[in-house]
């Protein structure tokens, strides 16, 4: 294999979202390093990438009439994406050898280059009946399955490179904690080099330290991957515990705490996240690369025939779609409504609750966890009801699902479904099933708005609003996370409350507060904009496009990994 001496970083994440037809992926983590190794493949970066196969996927989501969720597994033909590779490696995981075998997944990059993933499998029929099962289920099992896999993905991971030949990887980058027993990987190589010494000498944690970057996509202490000690201790075994310790002698197994030790660059996925994270630890120095999207995946068809007449280069370099400014405005509106065509059709077809091509439409999909705040557009239904009844009609489209063991996240789906009969013949909505990245384009791509209503600082950075921008799809969105950054008033979007530190204190509690901005917004600017100022609107499409989607890439996002956390450039461009 001629790669393998080449690649100078190794990309490691628990869900990559490499093919929409591939179920390797739960939400924005996954989408967002699929994005990551879709622009490092464009970019020709020498990376490889290590992941779990997830036989069984994430979960094929059915709603029952009332909107609880159903979860089936689901089965998908690896055959047709994936390669087998002939290297096997074994994991020590409690007492027992697991044999762990690997698939290899092709990213091609749009001028032909081709980033190599390799998706580990534990389905072999030399391990035992439980472990045959650890690459099955993404985020699924308890806590001892959880780190069992975490034990493949961070050993495993490292011992299969090795074994193929990769033997020139500079920077190991860990996407979130999961990855972070890639840290003990490094150091039990480390350490094989000095056999005779006793515990971990110093600068083998700085050796391992400098190959090392970490990128943390979570903003309170709850979101972040902990295991108790005696657990750590029956899976890892004394040894490696030892070494733990010495890595880290305050706490258990916390997974951010491990690859915040272990890792010379940290950051964080916005700016503000980067804060929030310095601030949760505060020894650590972080740094903040805000996450992006890779414009070619996410722009809708008849925005990718738009762009390729206007804007001749932007496959090959997405920053052009700055010069969007200049695309004339009837086209985006032409282009929009194709795309809006798409999404109307297709909820009709779904759910029957007759949306209009010429109402404004309002979306709303991601998973459906409780942070997010589905329900807040429905805080007060008869203010709602009133707007949409004065100012102009509204449709809602939703998309989402509740991870299986997050009851509140079901609730909130079956709330919705409640709310969609509440109102009908006032406001139309729609909740579609089985939100994946088909679904996701579709909707950023075919709403008039995107609406985000996350319970501050829970949002780290978000990515589903800089699709719908690289559709031209504007934001009404709580300044969190990206939206901070990404906001210009009546130019790329709007806020819901006019500062970040809008509704922080409130004394009627932060879900009205933040109710209240976002029906203010709608009736004194969205709703009058999209019915009687047409031209105003397609200007706010045009800056989306070209000030949001000219920069929120991944694009633009990898320039700054390479830059600023692999520092490889130089040596990348000499070669040497
Ligand atoms: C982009 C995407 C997300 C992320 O949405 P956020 O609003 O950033 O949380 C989640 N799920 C899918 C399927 C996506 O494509």
């Amino acid at each position: 294999m001629d790669t393998s001496d080449k690649a100078l970083v190794a990309y490691f994440s628990m869900e990559i979202g490499l093919d929409p037809a591939m179920p390797t992926y739960a939400g924005g983590l996954g989408v967002l390093a699929g994005d990551t190794i879709r622009s490092a493949a464009d970019l020709e970066i020498p990376m490889v990438a290590v992941t779990l196969l997830h036989r069984r996927g994430y979960f094929y989501q059915r709603l029952d009439e009332q909107g609880w969720q159903h979860e089936e597994p689901v089965a998908w033909p690896i055959n047709d994406f994936c390669k087998p590779v002939s290297q096997r490696v074994t994991v020590d995981i409690e007492d027992r050898r697991v044999h762990v075998a690997a698939w290899q997944f092709l990213m091609r990059g749009e001028s032909g280059g081709e980033l190599p993933v390799y998706l580990l499998d534990t389905d072999l029929p030399e391990n035992q009946p439980w472990d045959r099962t650890l690459t099955d289920r993404l985020y699924g099992g308890d806590d001892s399955y959880r780190l069992c896999q975490e034990v493949v993905l961070g050993f495993g991971g490292h011992r299969l490179l090795r074994e193929l030949g990769y033997s020139a990887i500079r920077r190991f980058h860990m996407n979130e904690g999961h990855a972070a027993l890639l840290v003990l990987a490094l150091l039990e190589e480390q350490l094989a080099s000095r056999p005779q010494e006793q515990g971990v000498p110093a600068d083998l944690i700085d050796a391992v330290r400098e190959q090392c970057v970490f990128t943390t996509h979570t903003p309170v202490p709850a979101g972040h991957d902990q295991f108790p000690h005696d657990l750590a201790h029956r899976v890892l075994g004394d040894r490696r515990c030892s070494w733990l310790k010495s890595c880290d002698p305050d706490h258990g197994l916390n997974m951010t705490q491990l690859a915040l030790r272990g890792s010379r660059f940290v950051n964080g996925v916005a700016m503000k996240h980067g804060e929030v994270s310095h601030s949760l630890f505060p020894g650590y120095p972080i740094h903040s690369i805000t996450n992006g999207v890779h414009a070619v995946t996410w722009a809708a068809l008849p925005f990718q025939a738009l762009y390729d007449r206007y804007l001749r280069d932007w496959r090959h370099d997405q920053l052009s779609l700055r010069y969007a400014i200049s695309i004339p405005a009837e086209e985006i509106w032409t282009a929009h409504m194709e795309a809006k065509r798409m999404l109307v059709d297709y909820v009709n077809r779904q759910t029957n609750v007759g949306f209009d091509r010429d109402v404004l439409t309002i979306g709303f999909a991601r998973r459906a966890a409780a942070y997010k705040r589905a329900t807040l557009i429905f805080h007060d239904v008869a203010r709602l009801a009133k707007i949409a009844e004065r100012s102009g009609a509204i449709q809602i489209v939703f998309g989402g699902k509740a991870h299986p063991c997050d009851q509140e996240g079901k609730n909130l789906i079956h709330r919705i479904h409640e709310l969609r009969d509440n109102l009908r013949g006032r406001v139309a909505i729609a909740y579609l099933t089985n939100h994946d990245m088909t679904l996701a384009k579709l909707l950023c791509a075919g709403v008039d708005v995107w609406l985000n209503t996350p319970l501050p600082p829970m949002e780290a950075s978000g990515t589903s609003g800089m699709k719908a921008a690289v559709n031209g799809v504007p934001s009404l969105s709580v300044l969190d996370g990206w939206w901070i950054e990404g906001h210009v008033e009546d130019v790329t979007g709007w806020s819901i409350g006019d500062r970040i530190e809008s509704c922080l204190d409130p004394s009627g509690g932060m879900d009205a507060c933040h109710a209240a901005a976002l029906y203010d917004k709608l009736e004194q600017k969205v709703v009058p904009c999209f019915y009687k100022d047409r031209e105003r609107f397609t200007e706010i499409m045009r800056h989306a496009i070209a000030l949001n989607g000219g920069f929120f890439n991944t694009q633009r996002m990898m320039a700054q990994y390479l830059h600023n956390a692999y520092r490889l450039v130089g040596r990348y461009i000499r070669g040497g």
